[in-house]
């Protein structure tokens, strides 16, 4: 007979799930109440305001999507486009080949600007992009590349998606509590992200920002989004401002009261101290690292403190690597993902992560499979 399942204890430093604080282990497990209970839609309210605090936003629109990154991104997508709308998609890595995909799907017409894996998205090139497409309706960019561990310059890209009247989406899955996110200050219109990175919290939620520029254009549309589940529309009826809410899914209660309590958590840290901290512990492995003789693959100015992304030694087996921090010290790191399959490693630092007693065991576990 199968019985319980009880997984081991991992350290998680891959590029998300991160561990989970016991505080938001314990949040999960209160009794759950019901998704129109007046207790819970005071809850709703809380994440609402605890993650514009996240996003540095004022937007009303702000909300979890019940559902993981990928929903989030596709919200974004199809709620703002609509058929034959053009949209130019930012790509240095696989997050914004993701886009590109929903771009397609959705019935857009992508304009394609690359730049290559581990560098920022260079803005000269989606200036170019932009002036020779004015009929542009969207531009969209991964402000935390993920798969390369780049951070773009995030106010620059929104600033230039503006000057040329073009509604702005941004994927900051990596980068929310691990690096600034600027939402209202930069510009950007259509935001998603993750719970399970620099938040900490289990997966399965993706945070989302719509500017008020957004929200008119989604409630304007010709055409129905094509997504029942992730029509903005009629989410805000359930998420939306007042006590009155109308049923529209089932919330996922209990994840929902774990992101409350990380959202809570980095309030009483504050954004700043959670920045400088992810930074710091950075600084710290970056300098372990070095020390093994590990390179990283991005220039120092453009690395993702919570993300890094480092060339696999010489001579050292990827796969057989990994299996043996998995069964010998239980811990994970990521694979290189696309292009970077079998090359590189991804050091996650992300949320609670990232902190001294991790480093120290990566170093020593990595220092011992690669002198094997
Ligand atoms: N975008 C980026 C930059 C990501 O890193 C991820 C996940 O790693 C996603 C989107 C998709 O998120 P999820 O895996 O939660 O669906």
């Amino acid at each position: 007979m199968i019985s319980s399942f009880h997984p081991p204890v991992r350290t998680l430093m891959g590029p998300g799930p991160s561990d989970v604080h016991p505080r938001i282990l314990s949040a999960l497990g209160r009794p759950t109440i019901g998704h129109l209970d007046p207790a819970f839609i005071q809850m709703m309210d809380e994440v609402k305001e605890l993650l514009q605090y996240a996003f540095q936003t004022k937007n009303p629109l702000t909300l979890p999507i019940s559902a993981p990154g990928s929903a989030g991104m596709e919200a974004c997508f199809v709620n703002l486009i609509e058929p034959g709308d053009k949209v130019v998609v930012c790509v240095n890595g696989v997050f914004g080949i993701r886009m590109l995909e929903n771009v397609t799907r959705t019935g857009g017409v992508a304009v394609r600007v690359d730049d290559e894996w581990g560098k920022p998205v260079d803005p000269a090139k989606l200036a170019a992009a932009l002036e020779a497409n004015p009929d542009t309706k969207i531009m969209a960019f991964v402000h935390a590349e993920t798969s390369t561990g780049v951070c773009s310059d995030a106010a620059t890209l929104c600033a230039l998606g503006r000057k040329h009247d073009c509604l702005v989406i941004m994927d900051t899955v990596t980068g929310l509590g691990g690096v600034p996110v600027l939402v209202d200050e930069w510009g950007a219109d259509a935001v998603y992200s993750g719970s399970q990175k620099c938040l900490s919290c289990t997966p399965g939620l993706s945070p989302v920002t719509f500017s008020e520029r957004a929200v008119e254009v989604i409630r304007n549309r010709k055409t129905p989004v094509q997504s029942w589940f992730l029509d903005m529309n009629l989410v805000m009826g359930y998420w939306g401002e007042g006590a009155k809410r109308a049923y529209h899914h089932t919330a996922p209660i209990n994840a929902l009261y774990g992101l409350h309590e990380s959202l809570v958590m980095l309030q009483e840290e504050g954004l700043s101290a959670a920045f400088a901290r992810h930074r710091v512990m950075h600084e710290k492995l970056y300098a372990g690292l070095t020390e093994l003789g590990i390179r990283f693959v991005v220039d120092e100015e453009y690395r993702l403190p919570q993300l890094n992304a480092v060339w696999i030694p010489e001579g050292v087996d990827d796969a057989v690597a990994r299996t043996r921090l998995l069964n010998e010290f239980n811990l994970e790191i990521g694979a290189g993902l696309g292009a970077y399959a079998g090359k590189v490693w991804r050091i996650g630092l992300m949320g609670y992560s990232a902190k001294q007693e991790n480093i120290d065991l990566c170093l020593k576990a990595l220092s011992a499979v690669i002198a094997q």
